[in-house]
């Protein structure tokens, strides 16, 4: 289905907890008061509107989070929306540390792409962005999902005076094959408000200080608003993705569904539609009209270049990225 503004809207970010096995710094720092399970969508009540939201279009999935992979049964529900008729692909957002234990059956269950999130390859430093020594299981992880055929993309967080200078070690990924690394600006939501983003604009311009000119890379990468380069021979791309310098509103495609159930227009703005209460209490004809309201609702672009205009307050672990 089109939006308002003629956009194409075919995906929707899952998030099925807001619980997470770390505290990464721009995101939940102190944890947060975990949200009662009963308030919760079950995974009945997902493949539920997953099945409504396929026909009106809406085909494609990113499992997210906090950290989906806590959550328990994650590579089941992976199937049962992978098994829905009409879906064509289920993707997932993951920091890795479970990764290499649900390994075998997120293969099995249909995934077929993964984004590892990764913001320094200095154990220390790891350490200090996210409360945890979690660094060579992460790794570990990577290496056995490229290796099995997963295709690997690496986010990454980069801030001035805490991480800036990691690109370059993140950057290995792509040089020696094992994932594509993608460098996303901070976007002043929740604690990422407390931060201080680094440009993709003049980390481009250091990246190519370093390796070369970064060739335009047209391949299609995945469903998201981030733009590829190569470098010279190097097997995997790399992506900007540039919430603050670069907007790609023109070409949004996205609903994203909160672990509540609540059904976000919107990264920027706090507006929601209620879509438990459709899967609690409605016929599915309901749960496809609030889909549609969801749609009609997406503004025209963000506002994340004006702080001061962002209306979204919750942690960016409670709307899954
Ligand atoms: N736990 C999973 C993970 O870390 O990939 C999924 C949820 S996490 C909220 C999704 C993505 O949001 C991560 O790549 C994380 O780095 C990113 N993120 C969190 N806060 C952010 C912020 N303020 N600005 C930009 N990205 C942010
Ligand atoms: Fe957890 Fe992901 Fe947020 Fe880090 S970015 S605290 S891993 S939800």
């Amino acid at each position: 289905m089109r939006d308002s503004y003629g956009r194409e809207i075919d995906y929707m970010r899952i998030s099925v907890t807001d619980r997470c096995n770390l505290r990464c710094r721009y995101c939940m720092p102190d944890g947060i008061d975990w949200i009662p399970m009963k308030e919760i969508l079950t995974f009945e009540e997902i493949v539920r509107l997953c099945r409504v939201a396929v026909a009106l279009g809406i085909t494609k999935y990113k499992i997210t989070g906090g950290e989906p992979l806590v959550r328990r049964g994650c590579s089941a529900l992976v199937r049962l929306i992978r098994e829905i008729p009409g879906v064509e692909q289920v993707t997932m957002t993951s920091n890795g540390i479970l990764l290499e234990r649900y390994l075998g059956e997120l293969l099995d269950a249909g995934l077929t792409d993964i984004n590892v999130s990764l913001d320094t390859m200095e154990r220390e430093k790891y350490r200090e962005i996210t409360g945890f020594d979690e660094l060579p299981q992460v790794l570990r992880s990577i290496e056995a999902a490229s290796t099995a055929g997963l295709r690997v993309k690496i986010n990454v967080v980069l801030q001035e005076g805490l991480n800036a200078e990691a690109w370059d070690g993140l950057l290995s990924f792509a040089r020696e094959g094992l994932a594509d690394v993608r460098f996303i600006e901070l976007m002043p939501i929740g604690h990422g408000a407390d931060g201080q983003m680094l440009s993709n604009e003049i980390l481009f311009r250091k990246i190519e200080q370093r390796h070369g000119t970064l060739t335009a890379d047209r391949v299609s990468h995945g469903n998201g608003p981030a733009v590829y380069y190569r470098i010279a021979d190097w097997p995997r791309s790399v992506g900007f993705i540039s919430a603050i310098h670069g907007k790609f509103c023109g070409h949004c495609n996205r609903l994203r569904l909160s672990s509540t159930g609540r059904l976000k227009p919107c990264l920027c703005y706090e507006d929601s539609l209620d879509m438990r209460g459709a899967l609690r209490d409605g016929s599915d004809a309901e749960v496809c009209e609030v889909l549609k309201k969801a749609i009609l609702k997406k503004p025209r672009m963000h506002c994340f270049e004006d702080t001061g205009a962002v209306t979204e307050r919750q942690e960016m672990a409670k709307i899954g990225g």
